[in-house]
């Protein structure tokens, strides 16, 4: 394949093609899950997109198909050090992070820095530009709540010391970070808590529930449900999640909203449902529950629903379906 867009490594001068004319967009943690979907929607949506990864848990296959498109440039850089872009930026999207339990637990420092450092070096860079910027923040906010389901006004129950502290506190300080900047730079901020989202692209070994119970069922091999299953957790499609980010951003509502889907089931159902729609006759074994593993989770979309007119339209079944064809296509 003949790569044309610009590929820049850190530290490389980065030229872009001038054309004002086009809203250009930022996404940090672009080759990851989420980012590389963000960054399919914004050139649909004829944006001009700056996909930036370090690729620590992000991958060059999620954009290789955005290659050649002259509306596209990647740029290999981590965040945590001081963010360069020549010429305009309009919006700057920061969803670099590690996300999943087990990638966070493995990268526990770099998760830190990456939710502290990497999101004051965006929103400087958002300052010295005048983009709007919008932070991929999350419902581990809330830790194990005590309220249920979760309004944006709770202001969650999270063991600041615990192992999945290095992803919430760090995501908490960067939305304490992101009112600063607000507040005092008055930078035109966003903050989406992200809930639960599943799609293509997705790894199939991020430890995540849903990619570890779809590789156990197409193997064929035993499916580990944590504890006894009964934690409860509501999954969103990916495409609904970007619908709902994108109206976000273009609504002028500074404080957090809840993005997810309200639907919620236990962890026991939900394998039911994976082992059910891959056809396998994988059994259920039962393992230790994680530290702070929160025993519910679901999203209050009040919110969402009233100031974006926003709310997930992809049934949990058929979202499943394509995740499973994306994993047999890649396993083929
Ligand atoms: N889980 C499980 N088995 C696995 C992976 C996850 O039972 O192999 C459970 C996990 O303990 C949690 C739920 O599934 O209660 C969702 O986990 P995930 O890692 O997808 O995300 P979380 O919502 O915990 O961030």
């Amino acid at each position: 394949m003949i790569i044309t867009c610009c590929v820049y490594k850190a530290n490389d001068y980065l030229h872009f093609p001038e054309d004002n004319t086009l809203e250009r967009t930022l996404i940090t943690g672009g080759a990851g899950f989420l980012g590389s979907h963000l960054c399919d929607y914004f050139i649909a949506k004829g944006h001009y997109v700056i996909c930036m990864d370090n690729l620590l848990t992000g991958d060059m296959d999620n954009i290789a198909h955005l290659f050649g498109n002259e509306r596209f440039a990647f740029v290999k850089h981590d965040v945590t050090d001081f963010i360069y872009v020549e010429g305009k930026v309009d919006n700057i999207l920061h969803f670099a992070s590690p996300a999943s339990p087990i990638d966070y637990l493995k990268l526990p420092i770099q998760t830190l820095k990456v939710g502290s450092l990497g999101t004051h070096k965006a929103l400087g860079l958002a300052k010295e530009k005048g983009a709007r910027f919008l932070l991929a923040s999350t419902s581990e906010c809330y830790g194990d709540p005590l309220e249920h389901p979760q309004s944006e006004d709770y202001w969650g129950n999270v063991n600041p010391v615990g192992p999945r502290s290095v992803y919430d506190e760090a995501k908490r300080f960067a939305e304490a970070l992101t009112m600063a900047y607000h507040r005092y730079h008055g930078i035109d901020t966003r903050i989406v808590r992200i809930f639960n989202t599943y799609g293509p692209r997705m790894r199939l070994d991020d430890g995540r529930a849903l990619p570890t119970f779809m590789a156990q069922a197409m193997r064929g091999e035993d499916i580990t449900v944590f504890g006894d299953g009964s934690q409860t957790r509501s999954f969103c499609y990916v495409d609904d999640m970007v619908e709902g980010i994108f109206r976000l951003l273009n609504s002028s509502e500074v404080n957090p909203v809840n993005i997810g889907n309200p639907g919620e089931m236990t962890i026991l159902e939900f394998a039911g449902k994976v082992v059910g729609l891959c056809g396998s006759r994988s059994r259920v074994v039962f393992k230790d529950l994680p530290v702070d593993d929160p025993k519910v989770r679901r999203p209050d979309i009040t919110k969402a629903r009233k100031i974006l007119g926003w709310e997930p339209k992809v049934r949990l079944e058929d979202g499943l379906k394509l995740v499973l064809e994306y994993f047999r296509g890649k396993t083929a």
